[in-house]
Parts: structure tokens; C-alpha cells; sequence
């Protein structure tokens, strides 16, 4: 018996190297056949996606939802399923004094997935500065509390910036590596700020070569000093070590922390982003990030093709997750986790981080998005006029 039957979209998964126009049938929650021209059954709900791109449900690698707690987090369904994401990482928001309320309150009332990364910081962002001394990390509590929530905590998130980076340098990177070894989760770094002593190496200079396979760079496109690019305008050497390594590559915009500029020099020099991620706060939502789709719509503008935006939020950062066998794919018996997504030509202008402007000519839109099975209309949108960027004058 078919419950749900996607009708007539134009189904894009790189998983599966699959695209054309195809039915999908969900059973039971979960995706039972991929085919053209399924017939429904007298019980079936039809929904019509014809002119649609149908994916796998977008996967969002970094987010803030740790709504009620942080001042900036969002409601996690808003960056969820209203948004076309089915499946959402915390990148840090909380840390081992303020998780609890993390499985309580805000996994139940959530109809998005979410996984979490343990700020390395006992209070986690509620307080800035989040990490200035030694204090404030406890590394023995933060192990127990990775240990008593195995599964929903995949690593140990550090903000490699701010106070903390002269006072402690390369010890904070350590200690949170040690954490994320002891608790045996990855580790999810937060790049691109300041030097640790005037004409020295900078922090993300000594911390790339700490990290290995599987572990997280995020912020890689950052324009701050500090970020992935020498000197000498060439991207770091240890940068493209870790590339080689298997460091696992994440470009998450947030309010502070992409620059086109960066981009194109970097992707000239080799390096290859694995995943687009958001950082999406309350005030990013508002201004400069907006959402998930509209990060897509950015790296369209940046030259990607509409397979590898799709692929790089979905089966790559299922395969961060090591959950490439059961997210981010279209695949029969898979958890049905679809986006239906809508794509806009237009003359549509992208603003980075540090002011620079972008043009591009395609934008894509969530439509609906099936988590587990569960059909969900994509919400109103972040901007006045709904999900559309801004437009040229
Ligand atoms: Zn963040």
C-alpha cells in the first residue's frame, strides 16, 4: 500500500548518479519505489510535483537551534522542514553545563533530525566570550556528556578565535581534540580569526595539522586574517594536507564568514568544499544568510553545477555524519526524507560577508519537504516578499 506518492518531479540524487523525471512512492515512512508512472492505490496520497526538482532532504551541517536558551537560536523546525532541511547538526551551541536541555526540550518538539556538536566551552555560546582561559573547559564533565548522549552528540565543536587564542594558543585546539578523542566523536573547527603572536603562524596554521580524517573545518571560505590563505595570496599548505588527509571541508556562511573573494582563490588553488551549511542564527536568518536554499543559490552563482550544490547538501554531509548508508539519498528502503525544491531564473544579486556582491541567474526555493514520511509545506520564507534572494535593480 502506497501512503504518499510524489508525482511527475524532476528527481536529481547524486547518491545514485539518478536524474530524470520519476514517481516516488512512500510506504510506512519510508521510500518503497522510484519509477515512472507509479499508480496509486485507493488509500494514496498524491501530491503533484510536476515542474519540481525533487531531492533527498537537504542536510544542514551547521546551525544554531538551541532555541530558548541561546538569545540567537532558531526555532529548529523553522531551519528544518519549513525550510526544506530534514536533518540539521547544532554546530556548538550548547556545552557540557548546558546540553541538558537539549534531548528534554528541543529533540521532542522537533519534527526536523538533529545532531549535535558539544562546544568545547562548559556553557557553550551562552555567554561571549565563549572560550577565554583554561576554566572554562571542563574536559572530564564534556566526555561524560558525549558519552550519556551517544548518537544525538557526533562531536566537539571549538571556535579556534577570540580571547582565548592568545591567551591559551594551541592548547584550546588540543583539549578540545583530546575531548572529541576521548569521547570518540570527530572534532568540528571554527576557523579564520587572528594570529597568535605578531608575525608567527596563525592558530589555524598550528590546528590544521592536528586534525584528521573525518574531522570538521567550518567557515572555510572565511575572509577574516586567519582563514585558509597565506601571506604570500596562495591557500595554506596545511590546508591542502588536511584536504588530502580526508579533513572533511564545510563552508558554513553565518553573519561573519564568507567571502566570494576567498572562494575563488581558494577554488583556484585546489581546494574543494565538501558541504554548504548555513550557521543560521536568528539575525542571519534576517539579514545576509537568509537560508539553506538561498546557500545553494550562492554557490550556483559561484559556478557549481545544480548536481554538485545538490550533492554537497546532501549525500556529503550525510557522509561527514558517517550516515551515508542511511541519509542523504533517494535510494528504496531509505527513511523518506525528500525535498521539493522550485528553481528561479532571475537576475538575482548574492552579498558576502564582507560586502561584496555576487550575480547570478538561478535561485532555488523549497516547496515541500517529507521527513520520515511526514509531508510539511514549506513555511512563508525569511525575507518580506518569501524565499527569493534580493534582485538587481
Ligand atoms: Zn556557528
Amino acid at each position: 500500500m502506497t501512503d504518499l506518492l510524489l508525482k511527475g518531479g524532476e528527481v536529481l540524487d547524486p547518491s545514485q548518479n539518478l536524474r530524470g523525471t520519476f514517481d516516488i512512492a512512500v510506504q510506512d515512512g519510508s521510500i518503497s519505489q522510484v519509477a515512472p508512472n507509479i499508480r496509486p492505490g485507493p488509500e494514496t496520497r498524491v501530491v503533484d510535483v510536476s515542474g519540481k526538482l525533487v531531492v533527498p532532504g537537504l542536510i544542514d551541517l551547521h546551525t544554531h537551534v538551541y532555541d530558548g536558551v541561546n538569545q540567537t537560536g532558531v526555532k529548529p523546525d523553522l531551519a528544518g522542514v519549513f525550510s526544506g532541511v530534514t536533518t540539521l547538526v547544532d554546530a556548538g551551541s550548547a556545552g557540557c553545563y548546558t546540553f541538558g536541555g537539549f534531548p528534554r526540550f528541543i529533540v521532542p518538539e522537533s519534527k526536523t533530525r538533529i545532531f549535535c556538536m558539544l562546544h568545547i566551552s562548559r556553557a557553550g555560546l551562552n555567554f561571549q566570550p565563549d572560550l577565554s582561559r583554561r576554566e572554562d573547559i571542563d574536559l572530564e564533565e564534556t566526555v561524560n556528556v558525549i558519552q550519556a548522549n551517544r548518537g544525538l552528540i557526533q562531536g566537539v565543536k571549538i571556535r579556534a578565535v577570540g580571547p582565548g587564542v592568545p591567551r591559551m594558543g594551541i592548547e584550546m585546539v588540543e583539549l578540545a581534540k583530546q575531548a572529541a578523542n576521548d569521547g570518540g566523536v570527530r572534532l568540528m573547527v571554527h576557523i579564520g580569526d587572528r594570529f597568535v603572536e605578531e608575525g608567527g603562524p596563525t592558530i589555524t596554521q598550528q590546528l590544521l595539522p592536528l586534525l584528521e580524517q573525518g574531522d570538521i573545518i567550518t567557515h572555510l571560505f572565511s575572509g577574516n586574517s586567519g582563514n585558509i590563505m597565506g601571506d604570500d595570496g596562495n591557500v595554506l599548505p596545511e590546508l591542502l594536507e588536511a584536504q588530502e588527509r580526508g579533513v572533511f571541508l564545510d563552508t558554513a556562511h553565518g553573519r561573519q564568514n564568507f567571502s566570494f573573494d576567498v572562494a575563488r582563490r581558494a577554488l583556484d588553488g585546489g581546494v574543494v568544499p565538501r558541504s554548504i551549511s548555513t550557521d543560521l542564527t536568528i539575525p542571519g536568518r534576517l539579514h545576509t544568510v537568509h537560508s539553506m536554499t538561498e546557500m545553494l543559490s550562492r554557490f550556483l552563482a559561484l559556478g557549481f553545477s545544480l548536481e554538485d550544490v545538490i550533492r554537497m547538501s546532501t549525500i556529503n554531509p550525510a557522509s561527514a555524519l558517517d550516515m551515508a548508508d542511511s541519509l542523504g539519498s533517494l535510494a528504496v528502503g531509505r527513511e523518506a526524507d525528500i525535498s521539493v525544491l522550485e528553481e528561479a531564473t532571475g537576475d538575482w544579486v548574492f552579498q558576502d560577508t564582507e560586502g561584496e556582491t555576487l550575480r547570478g541567474d538561478k535561485a532555488l526555493t523549497p516547496v515541500v519537504t517529507i521527513k520520515s514520511g511526514e509531508v510539511f509545506a514549506a513555511d512563508w520564507g525569511p525575507r518580506p516578499w518569501g524565499w527569493l534572494p534580493d534582485t538587481a535593480e
